[in-house]
């Protein structure tokens, strides 16, 4: 078990970063904004808005780049993020923790919104730059979702392009769609997991996992 100032010494890859231009910017470009607009000008004339009124007039264009954005993660392929960093001989756990994600419930399209937590257990020293893993959970999670599928799909990219021993993720969100509207319960969250691989069959170190990740949570 590595502690975790020793884990931010793990190499880390951002300069390839450079090269990819931020989400929103490749998802701008494949978006159909004037649909989107379109869109949120008739939700607001369905909900008895007068459109003409000057505050909510630039309100459609608005809300339309603030899709791309938030949804962005729908136009990139986070496979990009798995760019190995050799280090031969770290066989270890590797928790992050506290990964902030928001998201957008696709029943409701309202946000739910959290933290992630990712373990994983390397094979013969492949690992991913730390950012990345952070990266992977923002890109699964700007996309119109449902948080049991988010946590899956990150355990699943990093299990099987890693080729990871085990891969354990633990995801925390609250749910818009249940704070304002339904059963209008403000404040509670949704606690889903995925195990994969040695998380899955050894109790130990999927307890102990498990422990670094409730550690002192505030
Ligand atoms: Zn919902």
């Amino acid at each position: 078990m590595k502690k975790t100032d020793e884990l931010e010494t793990l190499p880390e890859s951002d300069s390839a970063d450079e090269h990819l231009p931020p989400i929103e910017h490749q998802a701008i470009a494949k978006v159909d904004l004037g649909k989107i607009a379109q869109g949120v000008r008739l939700i607001l004339e369905g909900i008895g808005e007068d459109i003409t009124r000057p505050g909510i007039e630039e309100t459609p264009s608005r809300v339309a780049k603030m899709y791309a954005e938030i949804c962005g993660g729908l136009h990139h392929n986070p496979k990009e993020y798995i760019k190995v960093v050799p280090a031969e001989t770290h066989d270890e756990m590797i928790i992050v923790r506290d990964i902030t994600i928001f998201s957008l419930c696709e029943h409701h399209l309202v946000p739910f919104f959290g933290q992630a937590h990712i373990a994983y257990i390397p094979d013969h020293g492949r690992i991913v730059g730390l950012s990345k893993l952070a990266r992977i959970a923002d890109n699964f999670a700007r996309r119109p979702q449902i948080q049991e599928r988010l946590t899956t799909q990150i355990a699943e990219l990093l299990y099987d392009g890693l080729k990871a021993r085990g891969v354990m993720v633990v995801v925390e969100c609250e749910h818009m769609c249940m704070a304002m509207r339904g059963i209008r319960k403000p404040g509670s969250k949704t606690i889903t997991s995925a195990v994969r691989g040695i998380f899955r069959t050894d109790q130990r170190t999927r307890a102990e996992a498990m422990s670094l990740i409730n550690r002192n949570l505030s």
